[in-house]
């Protein structure tokens, strides 16, 4: 048995300092009288790729900030396979994201109630979302001010966002001034997480002011192996930090916050989650819970290009440009260095009959490829022409995948995007869309010509090959530790504690039990304040 040197103890000990777990540390650390410990395996969040908003084209797949799961071939995208980024440092996944902000509709999270998570309904989670907020724009009903997550209009837009939204309005979609109230359908300039014009991730928004506490023990470069049990008792977590392995005790509770991949994966390292599963792995059970892993969402994405006759910001990036981008940036925080990754964008359905949006769209001044051959975007090319790009990415995928541990303990992703049929469906109807706001007046305008797909697919058969041969993923995995009271169900929706364990709580994205329509950062955010309610309310009786 391998005797491991003593990490030291808190009340607290979360896992994971990410978007949601940040929050956490920052909630419970405001009570002088408790303790945390907050372990990241990740580094600081220092470097100014993180601070500058454009960096996150660069952080994406980067070996030192992004965990780089890579997802099983996928049989229903033509065998492709895609690494799953994950933030890997502090701030986690808002440390390397596009900082859109944008939480969900009303009716995301009715559907959360409907699918067992009582008390997580829109008008209940509002509060939790205006909570974080310090926002930026004119006073509304549904933002928050003077929280420590600065959320703000764009500072600066290219003017061919404008084009795009006047063609939405030409088909009918049209503009709304604010997009937080749970109403999304329309078309929008995009809310960023940013201060000042620079990144506003949950590492500088919560975790820089709780650092300065004493009582906050923040340990980077460390990761949590398994969690210690004594019986059905979460009592401590074993961690390995620059070789050395060592255990760390918690006096009240451990708290997963380890992301929507990295979470599941821990519970099924430390002996919860389906018994047959983890024993071929030769995991002991602690608890037979076979939710862990399963229920996996995400968005599938799907876009088309064209070339236009004004400049885009792939033809504007020589030597010359970036100078002015610099300059722009420094003097005012203007221009594509300081923008999101996405500066406009809106909410549609494919048929009018549908009761919800079921597409998200996205407008980018650019294009990119990703080489067929590579799983990385960070691999992605630009054309120098000038180009722009609208994505439709599927709001409520019917599909669903599962982690499991392979041989080494590490986590599987096995997601099939197109499992269920619909979703093609819904994906060809959204290239359709796009289609028809590409022959807008608007539009029309300043297109060239094709650029991708290189001429029309001829029909529905067609449009189903280009999805099955384009689809990405969005980046927004959730689910795998989904709140509910069922047989599948892993943590309760009123205490986010995990179900048969004492002691024990995930509290991050993987608990949604259906992904929302849009990004989901605010929405992570939003349940570590929650769950941070939770434990301070029995902390306090
Ligand atoms: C490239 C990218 C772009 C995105 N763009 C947007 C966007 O523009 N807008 C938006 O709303 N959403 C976006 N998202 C999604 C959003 O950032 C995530 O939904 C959100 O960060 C999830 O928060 P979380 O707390 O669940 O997990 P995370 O923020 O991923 O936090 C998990 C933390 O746990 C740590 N960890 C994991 N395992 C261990 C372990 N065993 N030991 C110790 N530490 C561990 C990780 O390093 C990480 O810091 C994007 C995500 C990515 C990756």
């Amino acid at each position: 048995m391998t005797v491991l040197q003593n990490g030291g103890s808190a009340d607290y000990v979360i896992v994971g300092a990410g978007s949601a777990g940040a929050v956490l540390a920052y909630r419970l650390t405001e009570d002088p009288t408790v303790s945390v410990t907050l372990i990241e395996a990740g580094g600081e969040a220092k470097s100014l790729l993180v601070q500058l908003p454009v960096g996150f084209a660069k952080l994406v797949s980067h070996p030192g900030y992004d965990w780089r799961y890579l997802q099983e071939a996928d049989p229903t995208i033509n065998g492709r396979r895609f690494i799953w980024s994950a933030g890997k440092l502090l701030g986690g996944g808002s440390s390397i994201n596009g900082q859109v902000y944008i939480r969900g509709t009303r009716r995301d999270y009715d559907r959360w109630v409907e699918l067992g998570a009582n008390g997580w309904s829109f008008d209940e989670v509002l509060p939790w979302f205006r909570r974080s907020e310090d926002w930026a724009g004119p006073p509304h009903p549904a933002h928050g001010q003077g929280g420590p997550l600065s959320t703000a209009p764009m500072q600066d837009f290219h003017p061919l966002c404008h084009t795009f939204m006047q063609a939405c309005n030409e088909h009918g979609l049209p503009t709304l001034a604010d997009y937080h109230g749970g109403d999304m359908e329309g078309v929008y300039l995009t809310s960023a997480s940013q201060r000042d014009g620079w990144r506003c991730s949950t590492e500088k928004a919560f975790l820089r002011p709780a650092r300065k506490r004493p009582n906050l023990r923040v340990l980077t470069h460390t990761e949590v192996e398994r969690i210690h049990f004594d019986g059905s008792r979460a009592i401590g977590v074993d961690v390995v930090s620059r070789g050395l392995k060592q255990r760390i005790e918690a006096r009240a509770e451990v708290i997963v916050s380890s992301g929507t991949v990295g979470s599941c994966a821990l519970l099924m390292r430390s002996g919860i989650g389906a018994g047959e599963t983890l024993r071929k792995v030769g995991v002991d059970v602690v608890r037979d819970l076979p939710g862990v892993g399963r229920n996996l969402q995400e968005h599938a994405s799907v876009g088309q290009n064209k070339f236009v006759n004004l400049p885009t910001l792939n033809s504007e990036l020589g030597a010359f440009d970036m100078i002015r981008h610099l300059l722009r940036f420094a003097a005012g925080k203007k221009g594509p260095l300081g923008a999101p990754a996405v500066q406009a964008m809106g909410l549609a359905r494919t048929r009018p009959e549908l009761d919800e949006p079921d597409v998200q769209l996205h407008f980018l001044p650019l294009a990119y490829d990703i080489a067929a051959d590579t799983v990385s975007t960070a691999s992605a090319l630009m054309p120098k022409e000038p180009t722009v790009t609208i994505n439709a990415t599927i709001c409520q995928p019917r599909s669903r995948g599962r982690v499991e541990l392979d041989a080494q303990r590490r986590p599987k992703i096995l997601h099939r995007f197109f499992d269920d049929e619909r979703d093609v469906a819904t994906l060809v109807g959204g290239q359709k869309l796009i289609a028809k706001l590409f022959d807008t007046p608007a539009l029309r305008r300043i297109v060239i010509a094709d650029r991708a797909p290189a001429s029309p697919p001829a029909d529905d058969a067609a449009w189903a090959d280009y999805v099955r041969n384009k689809a990405a993923p969005a980046y927004h995995p959730v689910g795998t530790c989904r709140m509910g009271r069922d047989d599948m169900a892993v943590v309760d929706p009123a205490t986010l504690k995990v179900h048969g364990i004492d002691g024990l709580r995930v509290i991050d994205a993987s608990v949604i039990p259906s992904i929302t329509s849009a990004n989901t950062n605010a929405a992570a955010i939003m349940i570590g304040e929650r769950g941070a309610d939770m434990i301070s309310r029995v902390a306090r009786r």
